[in-house]
């Protein structure tokens, strides 16, 4: 496993593969890696003949400030964790090289309607920051497939539409959404939950479970129902003690809002509990 931060090194290295015809699997991360990373870093073993992780907390898509600072690191954990994994590369490069123009002067990726609704609504200018990552990432690494988890779904659907607006020749795979015993999503966050904290934290996939049954027990549902559902769903995490940020009913192809049940359908929630703030979703 090599380990390397400067860019035009990452980028000869996998240049040198790519010349003499061996596959490339990317998993970017924020590190702090849990189980849910592996999972993704598995696919990609299972796809090519080398998998690069990168490891980069990417300045520009936080857009509070607090949330980048308390944002977990566990370098050392995390490269004890790819070693056993066996990838090839973990790629860790420094923000000051990555946008050598400063982060404050960056020509930002903007995509349009799917950035602005949901997560984009609540947190302004975060998908253009990770668009603009992924494709500098991308450029950098040249792989033949980039996987990404399902937990973020807006986000994978973003990507999807960055590689289609450059025509990025990269296959995109989404991955299920790995979860704790109790339901909860992994995810970097939940070590700042308390014991408390956590223990509430698997509500939501019960709530989501629970909205999931109910629009199949329903036989036509429509715009009344989702919309019962997504106001009942909210005060059920209000009263378990959460500050929810939205919970939506929508189409999965394109997360505008649910109309009837003949498309595929995917639920999405945002809460608070304290001062964490967690994702999920289900399909249906
Ligand atoms: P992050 O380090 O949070 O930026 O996540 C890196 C990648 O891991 C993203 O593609 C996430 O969607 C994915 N990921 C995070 N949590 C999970 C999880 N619980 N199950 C599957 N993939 C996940």
């Amino acid at each position: 496993m090599q380990v390397i931060s400067d860019i035009k090194e990452a980028q000869i290295l996998c240049q040198k593969w790519q010349d003499e015809g061996e596959s490339i699997s990317f998993v970017p991360t924020m590190g702090c890696l849990h189980d849910g990373h592996l999972s993704l870093i598995d696919k990609a073993k299972s796809l090519a003949d080398h998998v690069v992780v990168s490891i980069f907390v990417n300045p520009l898509q936080f857009d509070d400030i607090n949330d980048l600072l308390k944002y977990p690191g566990t370098l050392e954990d995390d490269r004890s964790k790819l070693a056993e994994v066996d990838v090839s590369l973990v790629f860790i490069p420094h923000a000051s090289s990555f946008y050598p123009e400063g982060e404050d002067n960056v020509e930002q990726i903007e995509l349009g309607e799917i950035t602005s609704i949901l997560e984009g609504a609540h947190r302004p200018g975060h998908f253009a920051g990770v668009a603009t990552v992924v494709k500098r990432l991308f450029k950098i690494i040249q792989p033949n497939f980039a996987i990404f988890g399902d937990k973020d779904f807006q986000q994978l659907m973003v990507i999807k539409q960055l590689v289609k607006k450059f025509s990025l020749d990269i296959n995109i795979i989404g991955m299920p959404i790995f979860r704790e015993n109790d339901g909860l999503a992994m995810s970097s966050r939940n070590i700042h939950l308390s014991k408390s904290e956590r223990k509430k934290s698997a509500e939501i996939y019960r709530q989501l479970e629970s909205v999931k049954s109910a629009i199949k027990a329903i036989a036509h549902p429509g715009l009344a129902d989702f919309a019962d559902l997504e106001q009942s769903t909210s005060k059920n995490l209000i009263a378990a003690g959460f500050t929810p940020e939205y919970v939506a009913i929508r189409q999965v192809d394109t997360l505008l809002p649910a109309k009837n049940h003949d498309s595929a359908l995917v639920i999405l929630v945002a809460a608070k509990i304290g001062k964490i703030r967690l994702i999920d979703n289900i399909l249906v």
